[in-house]
């Protein structure tokens, strides 16, 4: 303790080494997110700075802090700021130097959400203030530019070769429905998509990102798969609807990736339930919670539930997702929202982890 009977800068930071992040479990001063203290007459201030500025438990760290600083007698007051940098996978990949993150998102079948929820978390990233590339890489259906309103929208080539991505709603995005008529069919094989996503890799300027997700095509076929084994990921999200002959597509998916060793970040269940707008009831149309209990069988995180409704439905017709978090009808975006935070929560626990290099290794 100081003359004044103040603590000491020293006596703060050590008292912060008993304060464990509560995702990554490791201490705050080791963990080097504790990037200044000030003391001053008993007052303290504490900047945090976060993995992820959408940082699930983000409150809990502020009240752990307080608490323990607080244990430490002359403390008068004390005050917590964040601010947030996202870490870089330990497995960043040469093909994009300033991307930290490349995760996929990916479903068992057509149909269950699959590009909703890859706009929605990027929109839901970004919202939070991330950078956020956002790659459509489903060529059979690239809806992508629809649901964020640029689909007239074509991406402009630079200097040597260089591809320049749209930005929409503060999301860099770049999509195999700008190369293509909207309804022309695409029929694309395995090595001609491996090759679109060399292009899509090596020729757009995606330039600094904290996260870069990709919408892969539905299935665990020759496309889904070369594209997943072509893609420098870093994980990947399963989306799914609760039905059970759906979760068997899910579980599959899930699988492809564990067989490709891209780990599986967690399964979200879209079009869990539905809240009906004149009583506020909530109806289990598909037997909810399916996604859950096949996570749990995975050994995968769940990552949370996204009801049906018709909100999600016209954000997407009408190309505009920031509305679902903005005006959160029937707590659509609240649910949106925690999808997106323990996305990102599983983002940093798998950086922070430090697994062993991954090795290609398919089972025949
Ligand atoms: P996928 O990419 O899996 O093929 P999409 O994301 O294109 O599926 O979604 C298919 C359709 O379902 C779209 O019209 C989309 O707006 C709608 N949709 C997706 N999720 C929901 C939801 N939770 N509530 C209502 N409509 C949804």
């Amino acid at each position: 303790m100081s003359i004044s009977g103040s603590p000491t800068k020293e006596q703060v930071i050590d008292i912060l080494r008993q304060v464990n992040d509560p995702e990554l479990h490791r201490d705050l001063v080791s963990l080097n997110m504790i990037k200044n203290v000030a003391v001053c007459d008993g007052n303290v201030r504490v900047a945090v700075e976060l993995t992820t500025p959408a940082c699930p438990l983000k409150d809990k760290v502020r009240e752990d802090v307080l608490a323990a600083v607080r244990k430490l007698p002359g403390v008068a007051n004390v005050e917590v700021e964040f601010s947030a940098r996202v870490r870089s996978s330990p497995f960043k990949q040469a093909m994009l130097p300033g991307v930290k993150n490349v995760r996929a998102v990916g479903a068992g079948k057509g149909g269950v959400g699959k590009s909703t929820l890859s706009v929605l978390t990027a929109v839901g990233l970004a919202r939070a203030g991330a950078r956020v590339g956002l790659l459509d890489a489903d060529v059979y259906g690239p809806s992508i530019p629809k649901m964020l309103g640029v689909e007239n929208a074509r991406p402009k080539v630079a200097g040597e070769n260089k591809i320049i991505p749209i930005v929409a709603q503060d999301l860099k995005l770049m999509s195999v429905g700008f190369l293509i008529e909207p309804e022309r069919a695409v029929v694309v094989r395995g090595p001609m998509a491996h090759g679109l996503i060399r292009d899509f890799l090596e020729k757009v300027e995606w330039g600094d990102l904290d996260y870069l997700i990709v919408d892969l095509p539905p299935g665990t076929g020759d496309v889904p798969l070369t594209l997943s084994q072509s893609l420098p990921l870093n994980g990947a999200v399963v989306v799914c609807t609760p039905q059970e002959v759906a979760l068997l597509d899910a579980v599959r998916a899930a699988r492809m990736y564990q067989m490709l060793n891209v780990e599986v970040l967690g399964i979200v269940e879209n079009m869990s339930y539905f809240i009906a707008p004149d009583t506020g009831k909530e109806y289990d149309l598909f037997g909810k919670g399916g996604a859950e209990k096949a996570a749990a069988r995975l050994k995968v995180p769940f990552l949370g539930s996204i009801p049906i409704n018709v909100a999600i439905r016209k954000s997407g017709d009408e190309g505009n997702p920031a509305e679902i978090f903005e005006k959160d009808p029937q707590g659509v975006g609240a649910a949106v929202q925690k999808v997106v935070e323990n996305l990102a929560g599983q983002i940093s626990i798998r950086n922070e982890s430090r697994a062993a290099p991954v090795e290609l290794n398919i089972h025949r």
